[in-house]
Order: structure tokens, then C-alpha cells, then sequence
């Protein structure tokens, strides 16, 4: 029989030590929003995969699209040979991102491969190198997408050296105490200190900072940002790996915003669990690199774009946006009452389904707890509730639990989240 203390020593013994594990935890089966490890036990998993399971695991109209799939062609690489799937995804995302512009899309397989590209892309267009990234953001593992990430440890560590005309400004934080008004600043800073804006060929930014922490860059923000961009012709990138595919309640996070990016990188729960990301955007930015600058082995693989065509219709069919705002509210009521009894807690916020809250000592906001956050998660994976912590100060508890989840299963798992705080006080 397996366990999961013999498979932990396997592992050490075999994988190399920089691939980190949040649980020790090894998984035998999943449905939905519940998945049970090698020794039977069940958890309920507000994880989701790191928001790749909005649909759930193992949807069975996903599941079956991919195996209908499988068996007709499963590759033949899209610059070889073509087929439908990947146009018409490309149809179904051009029609769902925000802008009254015409659109077109590039498929890849990951997140950072999305933002690899959609600079690649920026680049082209504008013929210019800089990009201004935000503090705290995330976009990747690759060096460019490292580069970009405003987050040294663990990340970057030991990594650099790192691709040049990469520049960060601060990312507003209200509780941490960067207002939009210095945010704005910080970038002019750049302008001043940096490099000029002529030579900047996008701004890319996260509408929820993920990794991060959950913070929610603010419409003013956003609506500066675009100002400043279209004064010095700068392209606004949207990095939805995380927040799209429905997570806060719209498909993509920057219908919500009061101006349009250029370009939205998106990856992750677009394809319920089957690797494939994209970059959408402004038709005449997309075609800017020249017939074979853009591809890649597996790049939109027939798989993933029938996975990411079966999401697109289980949204539909089950409401999930819908569904998408309505567990938001459900969980930022369920956790504003924990909160009410716990004093570490001093922040719940979110934007739709994409909520988090943040610990302190004794709830003072200059006293981040990542102390608590971890002995937080372990403990409620005791208990059989699997949660992510996340944030630059590590003190941030994320929920990313499956759309599909019931009501009732939610509601188990916020108490789970509640008996695992009362247990350690
Ligand atoms: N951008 C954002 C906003 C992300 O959250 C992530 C993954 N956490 C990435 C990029 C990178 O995606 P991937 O891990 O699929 O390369």
C-alpha cells in the first residue's frame, strides 16, 4: 500500500529539491471540488489546482471532449498541419474580451509562455524594448516572465541575470500603504530615472494580483494607466492567467474595468486542467510579428483547445459567471465571519470568486503573520481542507475552490477554515 511519508521519500530521492510542495499530500483521485490521497482520506480542495479547476476536477463533459479528441488526432503541430478547434477558440475568446476593436489570438501551452509572447508581440508592434511591471506581480518562471515578476524570494533567487528594460513601479496597495496617487508617481519616476516613455512598449498588469496576494488594482488605476499609455503610445497588457476564465465573476477580469487592455494573456482554468494558455488582443497589435515569429511544438495543441472549447460550453450550460459572483458573495460572507472572531484577521476582500484574507499579528497591518498562515493551512489540511497561501509577505490565504462546487460543500470547507482557527488559539 502506498503512503504518502514513503512517496515523500521517493520524492526527495528522485525530483530535484527546487520543485516546492505546499502539502505533503500525494493525490489518488479528484471529482469536482473533493479529491482523496493515496491513504483514502478525502479533502476538499479550495486550491483548485493553482485557479486551473473552475470547472472542477474531472468534468465529465471535459473529460469527454478530450478523450473524443485524443481519438481523432491528438497532434500534428498547428504550424504543420491546422485544425478547427484552435480557430474557433480563437473566434469564441476574440468575441469574450473587452474593447470594441477587432481581436485575434495566438495559442501556447503555459502562463508564462502567454506573457513571453505577449511582449514578443508588444515589442514587434511598437518596435520599442522597455516594459514597466508592477511590484508584487507575477508572470512566470521563464527568465523574460521572471524578469517581469516583482517578487524576489523564491522566484528569482540565484536565477539572474535577468532580460534588460524591464522596470517595476509600485502596484497600489491601500492596506499596505501605496495609494494610486504614488502608484501613478512611481511610474513617472521611471519616466524621469529609467527610461523614457518612447522607448516603452507596454505596461503589464495583473487586475488581481494572484501570487501576489489578492490585491484588486483599483478602475482609477487602471484608468490612469491607460491615459499614460495612450499619451506615449504605450500597450496595456492584462495578465489574466490567474483572474481569468471566469474567476471574479466576468470571463475576463478587465470587462470589469473602465477602459480596455490591448492585450490579455490567459491560461490556467481556460482549459480545466489541460495545458494551454493564449494571448487575445487589438487585431492589428496581434499581427505585428511576421508569419512564424509566433509558435511553438505544442502550442495550442488540438487537446487543449477542445478542453478549452468544453469549458467555454460548461460555462455556459451551468451559469458560471453567474455562479462566479454568487459564490463570491458567499465566501466573503462566510469569512467575514470568521474574522469577526478571529483578530489576526485584518482584510477580507476579493473580486468575484477570487477572494483571499490576509493575517496579522494581533491585526495590526504593519505586522504581516506568515507564521500563522502556514500553521493556518497545515492545520486545516489535518482536517481535510486544502488551501494556498500566497502574498509578498506570505500572510495571505487564497480560496480558488471550483465554481462548480456546491453550496454545501463550500460551506463545510469555511468551517473547516473556522474549527482550524479556533484550534490554534
Ligand atoms: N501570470 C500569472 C498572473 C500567474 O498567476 C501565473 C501562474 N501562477 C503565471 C503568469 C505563469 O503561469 P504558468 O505557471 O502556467 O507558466
Amino acid at each position: 500500500h502506498l503512503s504518502n511519508a514513503a512517496l515523500m521519500t521517493r520524492r526527495s530521492a528522485a525530483v530535484a529539491r527546487g520543485v516546492g510542495q505546499a502539502h505533503e499530500i500525494f493525490v489518488s483521485r479528484a471529482a469536482n471540488a473533493e479529491l482523496w490521497d493515496v491513504e483514502g482520506r478525502r479533502y476538499i480542495d479550495f486550491a483548485g489546482g493553482i485557479a486551473v479547476l473552475n470547472t472542477g476536477h474531472c468534468h465529465p463533459e471535459i473529460t469527454a471532449a478530450v478523450k473524443a479528441q485524443a481519438e481523432l488526432y491528438s497532434h500534428t503541430c498547428f504550424q504543420v498541419l491546422a485544425y478547427e478547434p484552435y480557430v474557433e477558440l480563437a473566434e469564441r475568446l476574440n468575441a469574450l474580451a473587452p474593447g470594441a476593436f477587432a481581436k485575434k489570438s495566438v495559442f501556447l501551452s503555459t502562463g508564462a509562455e502567454a506573457v513571453e509572447n505577449a511582449v514578443k508581440i508588444a515589442r514587434a508592434h511598437t518596435r520599442r524594448p522597455g516594459v514597466i511591471a508592477f511590484t508584487g506581480g507575477y508572470h512566470g518562471r521563464t527568465m523574460m516572465t521572471l524578469g517581469l515578476t516583482g517578487k524576489v524570494a523564491p522566484y528569482k533567487v540565484g536565477f539572474g541575470p535577468f532580460p534588460g528594460e524591464v522596470f517595476h513601479a509600485l502596484y497600489p496597495n491601500a492596506l499596505h500603504g501605496v495609494s494610486v496617487d504614488e502608484a501613478l508617481h512611481s511610474v513617472e519616476l521611471l519616466f524621469k530615472n529609467d527610461i523614457e516613455p518612447e522607448r516603452v512598449a507596454a505596461f503589464i498588469l495583473e487586475p488581481v494580483q494572484g501570487e501576489g496576494g489578492f490585491y484588486v488594482a483599483p478602475n482609477d488605476f487602471v484608468e490612469s494607466l491607460r491615459a499614460l499609455a495612450d499619451r506615449h503610445g504605450i500597450l496595456l497588457i492584462a495578465d489574466e492567467v490567474q483572474t481569468g476564465a471566469g474567476r471574479t465573476g466576468t470571463w475576463f477580469a478587465s470587462e470589469q474595468w473602465p477602459v480596455a487592455p490591448d492585450l490579455i494573456t490567459t491560461a490556467k482554468s481556460m482549459a480545466g486542467g489541460f495545458p494551454i494558455s493564449g494571448v487575445v488582443g487589438r487585431a492589428e497589435v496581434m499581427d505585428a510579428p511576421a508569419p512564424g515569429g509566433l509558435g511553438g511544438t505544442y502550442a495550442g495543441s488540438p487537446i487543449g483547445c477542445a478542453a478549452a472549447l468544453a469549458v467555454l460550453k460548461v460555462f455556459d450550460d451551468e451559469q458560471l459567471l453567474a455562479r462566479s459572483r454568487a459564490l463570491g458573495e458567499r465566501l466573503m460572507a462566510g469569512l467575514r465571519r470568521i474574522a469577526a472572531g478571529e483578530p489576526s484577521i485584518g482584510d477580507v476582500r476579493g473580486l468575484g470568486a477570487m477572494v483571499a484574507i490576509e493575517l496579522f499579528e494581533e491585526g495590526d497591518t504593519g505586522r504581516p503573520d506568515a507564521a500563522l498562515t502556514r500553521k493556518v493551512v497545515a492545520e486545516a489540511a489535518r482536517r481535510g481542507l486544502i488551501l494556498l497561501s500566497c502574498g509578498t509577505y506570505g500572510n495571505v490565504i487564497r480560496v480558488l475552490v471550483p465554481l462548480t462546487a456546491s453550496d454545501l460543500l463550500v460551506d463545510e470547507g469555511l468551517a473547516l477554515l473556522a474549527d482550524s482557527f479556533a484550534a490554534l488559539r
